[in-house]
């Protein structure tokens, strides 16, 4: 079957090949035995680039009914088809006082997507990545084979499935420990900084204090202003409400625009406006948990806003010895290549050690930038954003990324061979091919 798929990049728009998740299920092995077919599950495609993409092989379009969980409220243990999401997910829990203990910034994405890429949320300093929660899950292999994997049963293939990018086979269901919470509520607090120094200094201090922190970064402010932003801190709130947020988001692009809304003229007015209006909100003061998480959930179709060549994000960490030269090195050259980022994230992550073995968190600072595709330009920008992180011994992050060299990758992640002994020779995908399985120096 053919369809759509395109990842939420969408640089690199065409019909893909897909098989039905039934069929695959049934006949993985069939398939994958067919003169070397490979495949991929594919989950929501709210990951930016190409590691959900299998253009020379198949996709297996994993989304399933939102019905197929049981939760236990006194264990907070869901156990789910690896095809729902995590709003389905919230629906269920929260009334029950539970919630999701690490949520990245949209819920549109499926629990196996989460796994696959170990997601990170603001809270990353308390409870790190999505795969620390994660008690168990069933993965079938090419050859038939459906095996149960923790961290005491076929512990290789947990620690490599968990941010192994769907590389390792399919998980079918998994299992997953939820956080008891107050309620969904979020007390949220708005602090402005004037420069990245400041935040620095402020950055470590609110993670003590807060289940969630983030900073929003302007990140087109120059001269005096440069580095300026807000620091958001949340905590769920002791005597809100546990009420599931109607799911249709209230505003949409409804089409495709023929060009870029997000220019550097555009995003100046909108950055300053932005800050303005954020710094004097400052104090504490009660949010649903959907404008607090996933404030883009909110406008359907946002990505269209770049217009149809797509956007490029760019997810680097640093490391904390390197981060405070490093950060505004990054910003600087986004700004002496006029490019402009619609969203600059910097978040501080902490020491909790993922599971996973190639998971992208580890100690340090982690900046974001969404770029509009303006072609050889942005790729340029891109290159010298990965040299500049490689340097600082930082990685970029692969499940946002859709062109960095088998060399970025390979530096970032040192210990990327092991994944590929773990890997299903029935299973690939394009980013794999790209940054693994060729030359580092190609
Ligand atoms: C607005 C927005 C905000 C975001 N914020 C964050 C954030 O704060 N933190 C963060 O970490 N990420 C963030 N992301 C990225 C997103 O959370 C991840 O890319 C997520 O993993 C996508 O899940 P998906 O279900 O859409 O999977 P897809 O993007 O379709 O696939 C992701 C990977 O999972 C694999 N996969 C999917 N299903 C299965 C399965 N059943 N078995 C095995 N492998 C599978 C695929 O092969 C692929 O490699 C954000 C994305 C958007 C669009």
């Amino acid at each position: 079957m053919l369809g759509a798929f395109d990842s939420f990049g969408r640089i690199d728009r065409r019909q893909r090949d897909a098989l039905p998740v039934g069929d695959a299920l049934a006949r993985l092995r069939a398939v994958t035995d067919r003169g070397g077919v490979t495949v991929l599950p594919f989950g929501n495609g709210r990951s930016y680039g190409d590691s959900c993409h299998n253009d020379m092989g198949l996709l297996i379009p994993m989304r399933s009914p939102s019905a197929d969980m049981s939760l236990d409220p006194e264990s907070g243990i869901l156990d789910a088809s690896a095809g729902v999401t995590l709003e389905d997910i919230i629906a269920v829990a929260a009334p029950q006082g539970l919630f999701l203990p690490v949520t990245p910034g949209t819920r549109h994405v499926t629990l196996g997507g989460a796994i696959a890429n170990d997601v990170h949320g603001k809270n990353h300093h308390l409870r790190g990545t999505f795969g620390c929660h994660i008690t168990s899950f069933e993965l079938l292999r090419s050859d038939g084979e459906s095996l149960y994997c923790s961290v005491t049963s076929n512990p290789g293939l947990f620690a490599a499935t968990i941010g192994g990018m769907g590389l390792t086979g399919i998980i079918t269901r998994a299992r997953l420990q939820l956080m008891r919470v107050p309620s969904l509520d979020i007390d949220e607090q708005i602090v402005p900084f004037g420069d990245l120094d400041d935040y620095f200094d402020r950055a470590e201090e609110a993670d003590r204090a807060n289940e969630y922190a983030v900073a929003w970064v302007d990140q087109l402010a120059s001269g005096r202003s440069a580095g300026r932003g807000v620091l958001i801190t949340g905590n769920h709130a002791s005597n809100g409400n546990r009420e599931v947020e109607t799911r249709a988001s209230r505003l949409a692009v409804p089409f495709d625009l023929p060009f870029s809304m997000l220019n550097r003229a555009s995003l100046t007015a909108f950055n300053a406006a932005y800050f303005a209006a954020k710094s004097r909100n400052t104090g504490v003061h009660r949010t649903g948990y959907g404008s607090f998480f996933y404030p883009l959930d909110g406008v359907g179709h946002w990505n269209r806003l770049y217009g149809p060549r797509g956007l490029f994000q760019h997810q680097s960490v640093i490391p904390f010895e390197t981060a405070r030269r490093t950060i505004p090195l990054l910003l600087q050259a986004s700004r002496d290549a006029a490019h402009a980022s619609f969203l600059t994230v910097l978040k501080r992550f902490g020491d909790v050690t993922s599971p996973g073995m190639l998971s992208f968190p580890k100690p340090g600072y982690t900046l974001t930038m969404d770029f509009p595709n303006r072609g050889a330009p942005t790729l340029a920008l891109l290159e010298t954003l990965d040299r500049l992180t490689i340097e600082a011994g930082g990685r970029v992050n692969p499940y946002k990324d859709q062109r960095m060299s088998a060399a970025t990758f390979q530096a970032g992640f040192p210990n990327w061979a092991e994944l590929e002994t773990w890997r299903d020779p029935g299973f690939l995908s394009n980013f794999w091919r790209r940054t693994a399985l060729s030359s580092p120096h190609s």
